[in-house]
């Protein structure tokens, strides 16, 4: 499929430079290739190695990869001191370009399964959240969308003993907003509704998925955890408690997929979100009969309800399986209060990091 084979104890030479970095372990694969710990002789240290398969799509990919991530830290973030993961070289090796990092811990989502998919305490929801949002100040800075923003995609720093820290990696999906060429990005629990729509993006749609991250880190499973494009709209719909603004299905492309016209649209005439919505979510019956196969729906993985709600009442068990009252202290009302801003629909009234 592509994929350079790797073995332990494989040398990826750098030809240019001499440098060999003799793999240890794998920690991770991708769609875009491998990823394996590294021993690096001449810095007696470990790095990670991401060797990209070897097609030109995917190659172009990387490219940018490297371009974006190599302005990320150059000139926008030399004391790295932003929480972006450091490139460290790249090179050519039998044809896969291979892209060294700094070696960094486990990512979030493994962090979650660790913890059996019970929520972080809210001190940690916090300093990463603070972290991953100094991030993304930089990439809005340097004009950069991230596109693939999820668990998976942030890392745990290791080996510092003061505080925990992450750090964002994988720009391999990366764009500078304004050049964005790709319609279907983001993963899909943590795809924005302006990606879903087929609306023009900019870097909101990552402030759409850290505000998924966030409530994701705190209860321990995806807010939107849609089996389909369809589903994850209707989880929206649910727990957002109202549809996407009509000015947005109006000039956005693939509003037919999911909604049906049901009133006039007055140009001009801003219609908002209620009973007078110009749209209406289509059942999954009348998806059903025009695509004449049954919608993906998943199950729902917490009690269904609004976010404030989901908030107020987690972990929604206590020991004896009774449901737990809703707990309003200041802790909970400040995140959903933060919550709402990020998972909010109107990509320009979305807080900007
Ligand atoms: P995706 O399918 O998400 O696009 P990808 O092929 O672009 O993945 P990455 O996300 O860069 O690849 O890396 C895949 C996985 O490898 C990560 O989720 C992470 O677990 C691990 N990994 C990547 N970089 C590092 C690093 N610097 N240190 C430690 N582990 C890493
Ligand atoms: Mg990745
Ligand atoms: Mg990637």
């Amino acid at each position: 499929n592509s994929d350079l084979i790797l073995y332990v104890n494989l040398e990826l030479v750098n030809t240019k430079s001499g440098r060999r970095y003799v793999i240890k372990e794998m920690l991770g694969q991708g769609t875009f290739g491998q990823v394996a710990k590294c021993w690096d002789a001449e810095t007696n240290s470990y790095l990670a190695v991401k060797v990209i398969k070897n097609q030109p799509a995917f190659y172009q990919q990387a490219i940018m990869e490297v371009s974006l991530l190599s302005m990320l830290n150059e000139k926008f973030d030399p004391d790295d001191q932003h929480h972006i993961v450091r490139m460290l070289d790249f090179f050519l090796y039998q044809n896969h370009l291979c892209i060294a990092f700094e070696m960094l811990g486990h990512n979030l989502y493994e962090l979650l399964k660790r913890n059996s998919l019970r929520g972080l305490q809210l001190k940690y929801v916090r300093t990463f959240s603070r972290q991953i949002l100094d991030a993304l100040v930089v990439m809005k800075d340097a004009g950069i969308i991230h596109c693939d923003l999820k668990p998976e995609n942030i890392l745990i720093t290791p080996n510092v003993k003061t505080a925990a820290g992450v750090k964002v990696i994988d720009f391999g999906s990366a764009c500078l907003e304004g050049k964005t060429i790709y319609s279907y990005i983001q993963s899909r629990y943590y795809r924005s509704p302006e990606v879903l729509l087929g609306y023009p993006y900019t870097t909101a749609i990552d402030m759409w998925s850290f505000g998924c991250i966030v409530a994701e880190l705190y209860i321990g499973l995806p807010l939107f955890p849609g089996a389909s494009e369809y589903d994850v709209l209707c989880r929206m719909i649910e727990i957002l408690g109202g549809q996407p603004p009509d000015n947005l299905l109006r000039e956005a492309k693939n509003t037919g997929r999911f909604f049906q016209q049901v009133g006039s649209i007055y140009p001009g005439i801003e219609v908002q979100n209620g009973p007078i919505s110009a749209y209406r979510i289509l059942t999954e019956e009348e998806i059903e009969a025009r695509e004449s196969k049954k919608p993906k729906v998943g199950r729902w993985y917490f009690p269904r309800g609004r976010l404030d709600k989901l908030i107020y009442t987690y972990p929604w068990k206590n020991l004896n399986g009774e449901n737990l009252p809703e707990t309003e202290n200041t802790d909970c009302l400040a995140l959903v209060d933060f919550l709402r801003g990020l998972v909010e629909f109107d990509p320009n009234k979305r807080w900007s990091p």
